[in-house]
């Protein structure tokens, strides 16, 4: 009997005490804060996310909110488990940056119990009804962007060809890859199939040619593969490729084989982040073009949604069609993605601040 007294006793402490834990770093530090806002990016190995999450942390402390940010070194696992712990520690909002947007399911139940909205940052999360609204770029027309630079670089509008490309895509479970992907092929398809651009591997399918969680080595080899299997005797016109680091990559491949002379030139290469190194290698007269998605924008746009959420308003969105994460449609908002090649890189990148000229030249 005692012993069961004393049981409960301790249960009822334990209770206590963690119920003050969380309240400390939750919902009631709100009145010191102005609310707590967990953060999970995907992975610091990519430039954009440790600006998106920087970003993020930085507007929302200026604007008095606590912030607990992680990042999941692009292991599934990892990221499940911080999200369960900014659940445990009382956070009034999540947002999200999935890495395999198909995992969430489960631990989002356990937001969705305790009533902790979900904004998806930049990636859909899938198969849940516990996401609220969505803030990414337009995805497509990334991929459309990517596809016309190679459509007008290569005078294919004109009729010019045969020329030969190969195709990349990014991670299968990354549900922006297949928006690109889809994009780039509604400008390139036309032209595969008459005859103006020839996929000499014969790899033109999404699953043939994406890359696991968008790992540039896994594409470098992928591109030995290919170079050695099919264009010994021909010449790689261009690369599609969907992300900075894919291109650098595939650019390692392609100057392994001696492209990337004055006789043997690289192909055309696209690119998507506007890294740094890709912006360097540009310059250099080596990738071609990459994609500008202005992460600071995009932070503002998900604090914006934060603090309406916050605050019981609407968040302002302009798209309720594209986004369906295989149960429902989420509201999302897009912004515009920015095509940057040698042409307009430093009106784009230096003039918006988003880079200074000595970071390009260092
Ligand atoms: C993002 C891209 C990024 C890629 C790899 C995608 O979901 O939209 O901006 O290049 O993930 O991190």
């Amino acid at each position: 009997m005692k012993k069961k007294l004393f049981l409960m006793v301790i249960a009822v402490l334990l209770f206590a005490l963690t119920g003050c834990s969380s309240a400390g770093g939750g919902k009631t530090s709100g009145k010191e804060s102005k609310g707590f806002v967990g953060i999970a990016m995907p992975t610091k190995s990519a430039e954009r996310w440790i600006q998106d999450g920087g970003n993020m942390k930085k507007i929302l402390e200026e604007k008095g909110y606590k912030v607990d940010l992680q990042y999941a070194e692009d292991v599934v696992e990892n990221q499940i488990s911080q999200i369960e712990n900014m659940i445990t520690k009382g956070v009034d909002v999540l947002v999200i940056a999935s890495i395999d947007g198909k995992s969430l399911t489960n631990v989002l139940e356990g937001a969705k119990a305790q009533n902790i909205p979900v904004i998806s940052y930049d990636r859909l999360i899938m198969d849940t009804d516990h996401v609220n609204y969505y803030v990414t770029f337009d995805n497509y027309k990334v991929g459309q962007l990517q596809g016309k630079y190679i459509e007008e670089k290569l005078g294919l509008k004109e009729g010019k060809g045969p020329y030969n490309i190969e195709l990349f895509a990014g991670s299968p479970d990354d549900n922006n890859a297949y928006f690109f992907f889809d994009g780039a092929m509604s400008i390139l398809k036309p032209y595969m199939d008459k005859g103006q651009l020839i996929v000499q591997s014969g790899q033109t399918k999404f699953e043939q040619v994406a890359t696991l969680r968008w790992d540039g080595s896994l594409a470098q080899s992928r591109m030995d593969n290919i170079l050695s299997a099919h264009y010994t005797d021909k010449r790689l016109d261009a690369v599609l490729s969907p992300y900075d680091p894919i291109s650098l990559g595939v650019i390692s491949s392609l100057k392994g084989v001696g492209y990337g002379t004055k006789d043997k030139p690289l192909p055309l290469i696209t690119g998507q982040d506007a890294d740094l190194a890709s912006i360097k290698s540009i310059v250099a007269g080596e990738q071609t073009q990459t994609i500008f998605k202005d992460t600071r924008k995009l932070a503002e746009k998900a604090v914006e949604m934060i603090e309406a959420l916050l605050s019981g308003k609407e968040p302002e969105v302009n798209d309720t069609k594209s986004y369906d994460n295989g149960v429902k449609v989420v509201p999302a908002y897009l912004l515009e993605p920015v095509s940057v090649d040698i042409t307009n890189y430093k009106e784009v990148l230096i003039d918006s601040g988003y880079y200074t000229e000595e970071q390009i030249k260092n």
